[in-house]
């Protein structure tokens, strides 16, 4: 299998570039030339299979090119050491919980996956790899404990001094090996402007074998497809196909979705559920995408006003909005609707809600209120509760226990290297810790 830019389809390259390079030259995101349709009987039969064996299904067509078979056993079965089930919340309604990773939250699907991926391409090429990474929070999190220990592999991780949550910096500040965290003078801002400047540094490029572990990459967006087939093998309902609601802020997650669409899976509809930056669900509506400056909330992952996947959307529909209206519905909410509702789930049923997960379930409520869908409905449950634990226990007014992994973490002694917000000072830390 090969990859396209988003800008220019007859940019093509392997797998294994495309994963090394992240971006496009042309500045375009990677897709695959070709979304493989699986067998009937795959589908007929799916209910038997975990979802390791669901991944290695799903995943080889777009890796058999660039891995073999063995290599790749070896990347699933370290990648997906934990599970997505499926747990009924409301009458017909179900969440999948995909924060039983090591760092709680969905993002450790695709920092794993890169992780075991990046790995295996590194000891073909035989050099190292340094990834820089600029976070304000979760993505330093998940990128660092996936990347942890694998060899060939050195991460260092770029956060603002005081910006981020306790409990978020012990989760990157902790684990020593190959995991650096630099604790900078600044903002985040400062810290994305330091890597991007890095990406351009000639000398650092000559010398390092650098890339950064973003968003963007298409080694994340593939993992995250295993899910929707995994919930689906799990519907209540074997003679329902199923609606996917999902909590979205650079609609990675949701065009995963897209790709297990396309691969046949029987989804009967998704909703793009978003918090008020809601540039996603007025496209669906005005039929223009207008990006704007991202507005803070409490469900602040999603907190995002230009989505970077909607070029790989647009590309999938052939920018036709009425095709992505036939297959996407998209609904916005307040903090305060999402609050209120963490708190009614919660007395009501005893489920906890995350901010995102919260919005999810809005947004598939709306959805099924809307269309009288019996679909098996499903929302993404995409962080633990503990993780926004200021925000949950705020919304519910009472504690909420802080489960072994995130315990394990704050027990962990803290180590940085403080580094200067100015860019030379910064390059000789870089090159003195490298
Ligand atoms: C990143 C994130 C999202 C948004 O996912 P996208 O793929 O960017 O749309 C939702 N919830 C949580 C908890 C996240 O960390």
């Amino acid at each position: 299998m090969k990859f396209y830019s988003t800008n220019n389809k007859k940019l093509v390259t392997t797998l294994r570039e495309a994963v090394l390079q992240g971006l496009a030259s042309d500045n375009g995101l990677y897709m695959p030339e070709q979304i493989p349709v699986l067998p009937k009987e795959f589908f007929e039969s799916i209910h038997e299979l975990d979802i390791k064996q669901i991944a290695l299904a799903v995943a080889r067509p777009f890796t058999e090119a660039d891995v073999p078979e063995e290599d790749f056993h070896r990347i699933v079965e370290r990648t997906l050491q934990f599970d997505a089930p499926l747990v009924p919340v409301t009458e017909g309604i179900s969440a999948l919980e995909l924060f039983h990773g090591p760092t709680m939250a969905f993002k450790d699907f695709g920092a794993r996956f890169m992780s075991q991926l990046l790995g295996y391409f590194s000891s073909q090429i035989n050099r190292e790899i340094v990834i820089l990474v600029a976070t304000s929070g979760d993505t330093g999190s998940a990128v660092a404990n996936g990347f942890l220990g694998v060899d060939g592999i050195r991460v260092m991780v770029l956060y603002p001094s005081g910006k981020v949550s306790e409990i978020q910096e012990k989760q990157f500040t902790t684990l020593g090996r190959n995991i650096t965290a630099l604790e900078i003078d600044g903002t985040f801002d400062d810290c994305q402007r330091l890597v991007k400047t890095a990406f351009l540094d000639q000398e650092l490029r000559d010398k390092y074998f650098l890339t950064s572990a973003n968003s963007i990459n298409i080694a994340r967006l593939i993992p995250q497809s295993f899910y929707y087939f995994s919930a689906y093998a799990r519907r209540p309902r074997r003679d329902k196909d199923v609606v996917f609601s999902v909590p979205s802020g650079n609609f990675g997650n949701l065009t995963a979705g897209l790709f297990a669409k396309r691969m046949g899976l029987p989804v009967s509809k998704f909703v793009a559920s978003t918090n008020v930056n809601d540039v996603v669900p007025e496209y669906l509506q005005r039929g223009v995408l207008t990006p704007r400056p991202s507005i803070h909330t409490l469900s602040n992952a999603m907190d995002v006003g230009n989505p970077s996947n909607f070029a790989r959307m647009m590309d999938l529909y052939q920018n036709d909005v009425n095709a992505v209206r036939a297959e996407i519905a998209g609904y916005s909410f307040t903090d305060s609707e999402t609050t209120d509702i963490m708190r009614k789930m919660s007395d009501e049923t005893g489920y906890v809600l995350d901010p995102h997960g919260a919005v999810g379930y809005l947004g598939l409520k709306k959805y099924l209120e809307e269309s009288g869908s019996d679909s098996n409905a499903i929302f993404l449950a995409t962080a633990h509760p503990a993780k926004f634990k200021d925000v949950v226990e705020r919304a519910l007014g009472k504690e909420i226990p802080l489960p072994d992994t995130l315990a394990e973490f704050v027990k962990g002694v803290k180590k940085s290297v403080p580094v200067s917000k100015e860019y030379e000072e910064f390059k000789t830390s870089l090159k003195q810790l490298l």
